[in-house]
Parts: C-alpha cells; structure tokens; sequence
C-alpha cells in the first residue's frame, strides 16, 4: 500500500520518530531531513506529495523554506509547529503554507489534515483542466463566470464574484484578511477588513442553505477564511 510521499522536515528527533510511526502505518512512505537546507534538496529530488515541516530548524527557519520552496512548487506544504502565536500562523499561511498545526497534536488529527492535502492537490489539478468546479449542491462556471446553486443561477455582484473565485482557487486552504484583501480590492485596502465581513456575510446570504452555519465559507478567527471542500 502507497498512499503518497511525505517529506518530513523536523530537527527534534522525538517528533520525527512519532511521525515517521504514524505515516508509515497510514500506507505513506517517509523521507526526513534534519535541517531546512536537507529539506529543501529532498524535495527537490524526491517530488513528495506533502511536505511536514517544522518552524524552529537548526540552520534556516521554517518560514524561509516555506518562501524558498513557493518559488518553484505549489505542493501541499503542512506546518508542524509549537509557536501557537496567531502572528506565526500568518506569516506562514501569507508565505504559501496551506496548513498549520500546533504541537502537541494527534495522529487522528495530522492524518485528516494530510488527507485534506492530498485531496486539495488533485481538485486542484482538475480545476486547471475544467474550467467548471462544482462541490456539492453548488457550480461555478469560471468561463462564463456563472454560480449556480441546487442547478439555479445565482447572481453574484462583480466583487461578490471576485471574492467568490479566490476563495475557490485556494479552495480547502486558509486564505488570510490580507491576501484576501489585497487579491480582491488591491493592496491600498489592506486595512479595510470591514469590507471582507460585509462581503463574506452576502456570498454566505446567496450561497449557503443557513447563512448562519455556513458549510462552505468558513471563519478562522483572527487569521481569515476557508472555502470547505471536505464536506461530510
Ligand atoms: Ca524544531
């Protein structure tokens, strides 16, 4: 059984051996290195599916790989980390990590998320060669730039619409206020977040059976949103 290849970038060896234990029981096959720079090369040479990688590295940062490797691959990259600082979790997610979870954490956890990963990369990929993305009762033609929901068309305000397509370009990721803000209304209006939560509030309105409990348009308290895709 192969699931995929997971490179696992972590310095502490406690945690390397956890990992190392839990993925390679989940049908995953593990790659380590100890150091940032170890790191980058073996995701070079190897072409993992995801990459683990721990913030505090003996020679260069967590965020620095993250940025170095945003350079040339969009694949899933998972912080493992034990910053828990809002501030840290920003800096990443804006640097290009998809994901981010804090130590102490356990198996159930890191497999569910390596699983959502594993599951963005290949929506992704079919979105690149379909230009209609669909999840459950919702359909967007990005060609024709047309939302449809229960099969009924849907109009969306040009922001709305905007708002809308970034959410499901990064669609199972965080995206936060920020990228948000300067993605839909350009960087001067970074500060304006006001605008994101009246915005978010309309799609929510149009999109979503209870606007109250959304199932797609979901809130990460002082970072930013999520378009679901993991819908039980
Ligand atoms: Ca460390």
């Amino acid at each position: 059984m192969d699931k995929g290849l997971i490179i696992l970038i972590e310095d502490e060896y406690q945690m390397r051996r956890f990992l190392r234990i839990t993925l390679q029981g989940h049908g995953y096959k593990v790659f380590e290195a100890t150091t940032g720079q170890n790191g980058l090369t073996e995701v070079a040479t190897r072409n993992p599916d995801v990459v683990l990688l721990d913030l505090g590295l003996p020679d260069i940062d967590g965020l620095e790989v993250t940025k170095r490797l945003r350079e040339w691959t969009q694949l899933p990259i998972i912080i493992i980390s034990a910053r828990d600082q809002e501030d840290d979790k920003i800096k990443t997610l804006d640097a290009g990590a998809d994901d981010y979870l804090t130590k102490p954490f356990g198996a159930g956890e890191l497999m569910a998320r390596i699983r959502v990963a594993m599951r963005h990369s290949s929506k992704q990929n079919s979105m690149i060669e379909e230009s209609v993305f669909s999840i459950s009762n919702l359909k967007v033609d990005l060609a024709k730039r047309q939302v449809f929901l229960n099969n009924k068309e849907v109009h969306l305000t040009p922001i709305e619409y905007k708002l809308f397509t970034v959410l499901i370009k990064h669609a199972g990721k965080v995206i936060t206020h920020n990228m948000l803000m300067k993605e839909v209304w350009g960087a001067s209006y970074v500060n304006q977040t006001h605008y994101l939560r009246i915005y978010m509030a309309q799609l929510r309105h149009k999109l979503e059976a209870d606007p109250a409990r959304p199932c797609f348009f979901i809130n990460e308290p002082g970072i930013g949103y999520r378009f679901k895709i993991d819908i039980d």
